[in-house]
């Protein structure tokens, strides 16, 4: 899985329709400070679901959207598109490419869209689970947090090397399916009793 294009719209900095393509090899974008280098990976933060408006370094969600200039209006709608290559078949759907997107209106009317079906963000979140993509993984780490990953504990490192590894998850299930067996085991304890009183 990679991805494959962004096309951003009104979202922050970028007021017109623009597109990036990303070809498999490309590993960064360079650009003069203040340019909107930053508010590219925050596009696909925002896309892929983030709620919390600090995690894009805006302080409400309102300020995703192009804010005007001196030449320019400020818009009332903010736009992301993004398209993950699936011809591998890491995204749980039957389909080569997902193209998800991201609407939101100054009104604070915002809705998402899987390959242009309208979806829920717990969709969105659905299809990106187990894939490392998302909101609370590591596949996006700002600026701000790289101090703080190098100053954590040694085990808040190793949750974090873990979900990169893609054993984080698994350690996850493993706990929810004891915790459920540990109910099971209350419930037939309960049963027991029941049967025994009966008898
Ligand atoms: P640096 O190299 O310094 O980290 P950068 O290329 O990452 O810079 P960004 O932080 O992505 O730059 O972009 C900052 C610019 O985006 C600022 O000029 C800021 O005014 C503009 N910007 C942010 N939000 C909005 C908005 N809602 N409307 C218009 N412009 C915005």
């Amino acid at each position: 899985m990679h991805l494959k294009s962004l096309v951003l719209k009104g979202f922050k900095s970028f007021a017109d329709r623009s597109a990036l393509t990303l070809e498999p090899g490309i590993t960064a974008v360079v650009g003069p400070n203040g340019s909107g280098k930053s508010n590219i990976s925050d596009a696909v933060l925002w896309v892929l679901g983030e709620r919390n408006a600090k995690h894009l370094r805006g302080q409400a969600m309102e300020d995703v959207i192009f804010a005007g200039s001196s030449a320019r209006r400020a818009a009332g709608l903010a736009e992301v598109d993004l398209v993950l290559d699936n011809s591998d078949g890491t995204l749980p759907v039957d389909y080569d490419e997902v193209a998800i997107t991201r609407r939101m209106y100054r009104s604070g009317e915002s809705e998402y869209l899987i390959n242009g079906t309208v979806a829920r963000r717990m969709d969105v979140l659905d299809i990106l689970h187990d894939s490392g993509l998302g909101t609370g993984t590591h596949s996006i780490i700002s600026q701000g947090s790289l101090d703080s990953i190098l100053q954590s504990k040694p085990e808040d490192r190793r949750a974090l090397i873990e979900e990169a590894a893609g054993t984080l998850k698994h350690k996850q299930r493993k706990a929810k399916s004891e915790r459920k067996l540990a109910q099971m085991d209350q419930h037939l304890a309960r049963v027991r009793d029941v049967t025994a009183e009966v008898e």
